[in-house]
């Protein structure tokens, strides 16, 4: 359907245009190879679109404006760290204060507490820790989830993502001899093999979730309630019932990880569908940017880790951290909640979301392409194969070529996408021209492709 020749001398031509259009990133860019291990500080870096990535000047709500001097419509927030908008007001001011009055002290603050009520009320669980990512968050509720099951495995679902969690970087290889779980490809250095802390099982299937589950070996079941991370991947109706009813039936402990969930409301998937997990995990945006993240569970598990928590040894016991639970960080995320991610911020995200999709499917409609966008609250993806109700058929679809080609059309026309696949979120402080201009781009993108 899409002639590979146009597409790579399209995509020539656009690269050469993401020179031209940014001069002053190439020299900071150049200048950063000298000292950063691939010009990044981080190595995601080095996946977004065109020679070098682009340098920010400033960010601001829905958008920001680069070293060139190029204004973006900014759809990838921050891969969701900055899905409140860039620059909350509120966060600015409590950060301000806190840098002056005393940033970590490793004592708790009165933020912490009113943060571990909001996050009850909207999540409803009660009883809430601390982490700094999400990434640590997991970690840490594997850890608990292992000490009070005894049991040794996690698991997780088929091409999940939830950190760099080692137990979570293994997918499922179909072989003649069975399913067996492998390390997920690209995972660098694996402390173990993954098959030995691992379980995974499909999405969207509650048998293979019963049989493997049925084995007696795993502590905790970790997932999103959708898959996010390998597009978006929608439970079918009844598989949340099913997977509570069976994690319950077997004694595993179900963890929901709402780090990108949170997109389908203030208190994520667990509260929009009204979900029963022991469990919450959150991450990301909750710090309006400022990195934190926390873990919550049901009065029944905290009953049985207070006894642990209170051990003379928690300091060593592979929980927590040394800038965990900072009133920097408390205040930031009282901040925030105060301020964003509230039900009125969703009800302007979310219709932009909306018009986000209508607008993509009425493009891949009128080329009758056999490609789909979908929606979780304000997060939306479009992806070059019909819906998949598994990751592995998601996986399975995965153009680089293609989502190479997009993300750097659309960054050479001011709106950026996250620089994996081409997921794309909206906050209060979008407008339906920031959603009209991506499909506008989109449109002629798909025009120039087809020719
Ligand atoms: N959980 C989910 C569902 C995620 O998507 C991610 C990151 N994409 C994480 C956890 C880890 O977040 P962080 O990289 O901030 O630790």
């Amino acid at each position: 359907m899409i002639d590979r020749d146009r597409l790579a001398a399209l995509h020539a031509e656009e690269e050469q245009r993401f020179v031209d259009l940014h001069p002053r990133s190439a020299e900071l860019a150049a200048d950063a190879r000298g000292s950063l291990l691939a010009g990044v500080p981080m190595p995601w870096m080095t996946r977004w679109p065109g020679a070098f990535p682009l340098f920010v000047d400033r960010a601001e709500g829905g958008g920001f404006t680069d070293v060139d001097g190029i204004e973006y419509v900014d759809l990838c927030l921050g891969d969701t760290g900055s899905m409140t908008g860039h620059c909350l007001p509120a966060v600015a001011e409590a950060v301000r204060e806190r840098t002056e009055r005393g940033i970590t002290t490793m004592l708790p603050s009165t933020d912490a507490t009113w943060v571990a009520q909001e996050l009850a009320r909207r999540f409803g669980v009660p009883l809430w820790q601390m982490a700094m990512t999400a990434t640590d968050a997991n970690r840490f509720v594997l850890r608990f989830a292992r000490h009070l099951t005894g049991r040794p495995r996690v698991a997780v679902m088929d091409w999940c993502y939830h950190g760099t969690v080692d137990e979570t970087l293994g997918v499922l290889e179909h072989g003649r001899a069975g399913d067996r779980v492998v390390p997920r490809p690209g995972a660098l250095g694996p402390q173990v093999d993954v098959a030995v802390t691992t379980a995974v099982v499909p999405f969207n299937d509650l048998d293979a979730l019963d049989r493997r589950l049925a084995e007696g070996d795993v502590a905790c079941l970790l997932m999103e309630p959708a898959l996010t991370n390998i597009g978006i991947v929608l439970p079918e109706d009844g598989y949340l019932a099913g997977v509570r009813e069976i994690t319950r039936q077997h004694g595993v402990l179900l963890v929901n990880d709402e780090t990108h969930t949170i997109c389908a409301g203030p208190g994520g998937a667990t509260a929009a569908w009204g979900l029963d997990p022991d469990f919450v995990v959150m991450g990301k945006p909750i710090g309006g940017g400022i990195p934190v993240a926390a873990y919550g569970m049901t009065e029944e598990v905290a009953d049985r880790l207070t006894g642990p928590m209170l051990g003379h040894e928690i300091d060593v016991a592979g929980v927590g951290g040394t800038l965990t639970g900072s009133a920097l960080a408390m205040a930031a995320v009282r901040a925030t909640l105060s301020t964003a991610l509230r039900q009125e911020d969703f009800d302007v995200a979310i219709p932009l979301a909306e018009r986000f999709t209508d607008g993509i499917s009425a493009v891949i409609a009128e080329h009758d392409l056999p490609w789909h966008v979908q929606r979780l609250g304000c997060r939306a993806e479009y992806w070059f194969c019909p819906p998949p109700s598994t990751g592995a058929e998601a996986a399975a679809a995965v153009d680089e070529e293609l989502d190479a080609f997009m993300h750097l059309w659309t960054v050479n026309r001011g709106v950026l996408l996250a620089p994996f696949h081409n997921m794309s979120l909206f906050s209060q402080f979008h407008g339906t021209a920031d959603v009209d201009r991506h499909t506008e781009v989109f449109a002629d993108a798909v025009a120039a492709l087809l020719g």
